[in-house]
């Protein structure tokens, strides 16, 4: 293969900067000193601030596309320099500084509803007037810009004390951060592994989510690096874990809860949440209909002795609420809303109990079946 510098122009032209949502040529990141030896390629891109908070997840994804696109036997890997317009700026003591509490939303696997029950809950807390923020971590299939009906959005940079940070999205009374607001679903691909948790790692730390009681965080079905790199990264108040009442579902559930209270992780699990628990027709108020078993979640909860923090009924408007970008949770005298709304309530006393009488090193473990 004989390389020469357009094919990798072509490739850089395909990844763009998350601060803007255009790509790095057209951005002119590029510099015009693109060296090809043998199949060693070596450029500098070219930041405003060295302290840009997207210039990992950009390198990486600039050498991600050039394997990609021009070759995988292309020598890019450590070869790309980064060079920045201005002077360095101080880095943060830590992150999050004005956050109180912080619930990691997971589930043991996909299409329970974990990210509808994130949503709903954001909106129910922000009803109850505390101020909320959502990461959509599920870096998989992030669904949280359409549910709060903001897939257009575009985070821009704005300027906090002597710090760029990245503007966080609000609907609803909720902040929302995704992934989905800086990839293109065909490009989800280059987003994984490592890349994906500096990129979440940046819209954590490097985000200007202020002062906040509840921070959600959306995290992506089953155990992956991304549960890893959330735990490194923050001290997490909790965790709660969604699940269908279906056997198959729960056994994943009890697999998520035993990786929350391992020695790696360590969380606290707040509790559980039964989703989907009966269907009733609208036409049968007094009917339920325990489609996926009865009370699964119930009994796992009293088995692994956490608390069931709420059972979510399946009706159709959730369903219609997540595709039409309105969560149900913001009609709280709805029946749905009145789920989320005692969901909410559920969660802020476990969490005000836990703050007041268990001692955090003390961890309840789960016996593996
Ligand atoms: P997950 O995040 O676990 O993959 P989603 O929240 O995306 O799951 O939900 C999967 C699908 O099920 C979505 O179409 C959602 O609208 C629907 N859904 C979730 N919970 C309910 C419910 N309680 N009633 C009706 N539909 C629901």
């Amino acid at each position: 293969m004989t390389l020469y510098p357009k094919l990798i122009m072509d490739a850089l032209a395909k990844v763009r900067y998350p601060g803007t949502g255009k790509d790095l040529v057209t951005m002119g990141m590029v510099e015009d000193n693109i060296r090809i030896d043998g199949n060693k390629v070596s450029f500098s891109l070219l930041f405003e601030k060295p302290n840009d908070p997207f210039i990992k997840s950009v390198v990486k994804a600039a050498e991600t596309a050039i394997l990609t696109y021009v070759g995988e036997e292309v020598e890019i890997k450590g070869n790309i320099t980064v060079e920045a317009k201005q002077a360095a700026r101080p880095e943060p003591d830590k992150l999050l500084p004005e956050v109180k509490n912080i619930i990691a939303v997971s589930s043991g696997k996909g299409g329970v509803g974990k990210s509808t029950v994130a949503a709903n809950l954001a909106v129910a807390l922000a009803l109850q007037g505390y101020k909320v923020g959502l990461l959509d971590a599920d870096i998989f299939g992030p669904s949280q810009p359409k549910m709060f009906r903001m897939e257009e959005a575009r985070p821009y940079m704005v300027e906090v004390g002597n710090r760029e940070l990245i503007e966080p999205a609000a609907n609803y009374g909720v902040k929302l951060l995704s992934i989905g607001f800086f990839v293109n679903k065909e490009d989800a691909v280059l987003w994984r592994g490592a890349m994906a948790s500096n990129a979440l790692k940046q819209l954590i730390g490097d985000a200007n989510w202020g002062e906040l009681d509840y921070f959600l965080i959306d995290l992506p079905p089953g155990t992956s690096d991304i549960h890893l790199t959330m735990v490194q990264t923050l001290a997490i108040t909790g965790a709660i874990v969604v699940s269908t009442p279906q056997e198959v579902a729960l056994a994943d559930a009890r697999k998520g809860i035993s990786m929350f209270m391992g020695e790696k992780i360590n969380v606290p699990v707040l509790g559980l949440v039964e989703n989907m628990s009966w269907f009733t027709p609208a036409e049968l108020p007094e009917n339920k209909y325990f489609l996926f078993g009865k009370e699964g979640g119930k009994r796992l909860a009293n088995e692994l002795n956490i608390p069931l923090l709420g059972q979510i009924p399946i009706v159709q408007s959730i369903c219609e609420g997540g595709d039409n970008g309105e969560p149900v949770a913001l009609n709280p005298d709805s029946m749905t809303g009145q789920a989320f709304q005692k969901l909410a309530e559920n969660i802020v006393k476990q969490i005000d109990y836990r703050n007041e009488h268990l001692d955090p090193t003390k961890r309840v473990t789960v016996t593996k079946k």
